[in-house]
């Protein structure tokens, strides 16, 4: 089987390369099943020492790696380079925490009985890494580093959109000295994904939508692995009417904008306080109408192609049934022409949520705008969602903002900023968002299992003999 890597932004063909069918990825996983005894035997600090030289190598190639990720997925150069700087802090966390996360620990000693209670936390052993492409190396290395520390083999498939930039990360891996059966490359799409979701396979990571992550948490019910989800999102961003309405509106056009938003925490939607609903909007339409849209290699580019060009039609049909329902076009709405995937970045005005565009991810360069007359209100629609990934309030009250955003079930709220993560903290969906977290300790702790020790020294020949 083959798979043929396409320039979202022209559309030509970059390279075709070979991909395993289900019986190979099944040697694959027998082979990385054997290996991974010895990698869990290998003590952390050992690990730890290639994950640093895998770190190293990364930073070394930091410049033809963006120019990869942006040729492959249409992302631009400057926001391709920002993704692979901001790698760091992410190894930085992993390498410093993992010790004491994974430590061992006496939790209860009894001298009287001679007991001690101990928790060991154990590598999990084979796990699959299924990852998606808007970020590939931010996602893939949430999972793959912190399996790696732990003990695990990883079977890593990268995004079929993101083929290039997965098999830069499995060079890297062998460069850094990590045997290939540890760090297992298998690129595909779908059907190599399905493939992974069987023994020897003990845990999944999942990155990508909710209708396939849904269907990988059923596939892989079927084995009782543990799974782990990081899905879509409809992350609704409130403004209150005493904000600083410039900056509000550059700082929620960057938030819905970045990586032509692509992002899974990109702002989704928008309400806005009334009493400053129409200056907000034209604001926020200007800023909008100042990106540059553009080849995604050029310096100047804010807004590259769509990195799947079929979402070109889902943007549309999210447009087209919106203003059919009386939305105000602000600007953009339509896709531009060219060879390559692009959408005008687009703002709509006086959305309600009998639309689509304020109800499913959008998942492109397309915001929807309703205003509201109080924070009640507010929290409604904000609440008025399946998805629970993020929500922002921008405001002067850091009380108001968090009083609104403690009631809307999300992993992640943002006062006054959107559309960030940090390593230091858990990221994390709740209901259609996702499963378990990845970053912050809790992302460490997910690529292990504990086992409890019950130790007991025998009994002293005196107590044997007493009744
Ligand atoms: P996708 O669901 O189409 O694909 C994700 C991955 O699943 C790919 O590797 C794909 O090959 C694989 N896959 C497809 N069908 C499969 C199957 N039947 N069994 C097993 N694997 C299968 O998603 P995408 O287009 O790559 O990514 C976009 C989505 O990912 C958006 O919804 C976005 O919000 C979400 N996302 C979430 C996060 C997060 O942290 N929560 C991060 C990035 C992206």
């Amino acid at each position: 089987m083959t798979l043929t890597v396409r320039n979202p932004a022209t559309g030509e063909a970059i390279e075709t390369i070979e991909t395993p069918g289900p019986d190979e990825i099944a040697r694959r996983a027998a082979r990385a099943e054997a290996a991974q005894r010895g990698w869990a035997a290998t003590p952390l600090p050992e690990r730890a020492a290639a994950i640093e030289r895998f770190a190293a190598h990364v930073e070394a190639q930091r410049e033809p790696l963006a120019q990869l990720l942006s040729r492959e997925t249409g992302k631009p150069i400057r926001q391709a380079r920002a993704e692979l700087a901001g790698l760091a802090p992410r190894f930085r966390w992993f390498l410093e925490r993992s010790p004491a996360v994974l430590a061992e620990q006496v939790l209860e000693t009894d001298e009287a009985s001679g007991t001690e209670q101990r928790l060991r936390w154990e590598p999990l052993g084979v796990v699959a890494n299924i990852s998606a492409w808007n970020y590939p190396w931010f996602v893939g290395v949430n999972v793959f580093v912190p399996a790696l520390l732990a003990g695990n083999a990883v079977l890593y498939k990268p995004s079929e959109f993101a083929t290039l930039t997965g098999r830069e990360i499995a060079r890297g891996m062998r460069q850094a000295g990590i045997a290939e059966d540890v760090f297992a490359f298998v690129p595909g799409g779908g059907a190599a994904g399905e493939a992974l979701l069987a023994p020897p396979v003990r845990a999944v990571y999942f990155t990508g939508s909710y209708r396939t992550g849904r269907r990988v948490n059923e596939r892989a019910a079927a084995h009782l692995m543990r799974v782990q989800l990081e899905l879509g999102g409809k992350d609704p961003l409130y403004v209150t009417e005493d904000v600083s309405i410039g900056w509000a509106a550059r700082a929620a056009a960057e938030g819905a904008m970045y990586n032509a938003g692509q992002s899974c925490c990109a702002v989704e939607r928008i309400y806005v306080h009334e009493a400053i609903y129409p200056r907000f909007s034209e604001a926020l339409v200007a800023e909008v109408e100042r990106l540059r849209v553009g080849d995604p290699l050029d310096e100047a580019t804010d807004v590259g192609p769509l990195c799947r060009p079929a979402q070109l039609e889902v943007l549309e049909a999210q447009v087209r049934d919106a203003l059919e329902q009386g939305a105000r076009l602000g600007c953009g709405g339509a896709r531009l022409p060219g060879p390559g995937a692009y959408f005008a970045p687009t703002v709509l005005l006086d959305c309600h949520h009998g639309m689509q565009v304020m109800t499913e991810e959008s998942f492109g360069p397309v915001i929807g705008l309703e205003p509201v007359a109080n924070d009640e209100e507010a929290l409604e629609r904000m609440r008025d969602t399946h998805y629970g990934l993020t929500a922002a309030v921008f405001g002067a009250d850091r009380e108001r903002a968090q009083r609104i955003l403690s009631q809307i079930e999300t992993g992640t709220a943002y006062w006054n900023c959107c559309d960030r993560v940090s390593a230091c903290l858990p990221w994390s969906g709740r209901r259609h968002s996702g499963i378990g977290a990845t970053l912050g300790d809790e992302g460490i702790r997910a690529f292990a299992a504990p086992r409890a020790w019950h130790l007991r020294r025998p009994p002293m020949p005196r107590e044997e003999a007493q009744p």
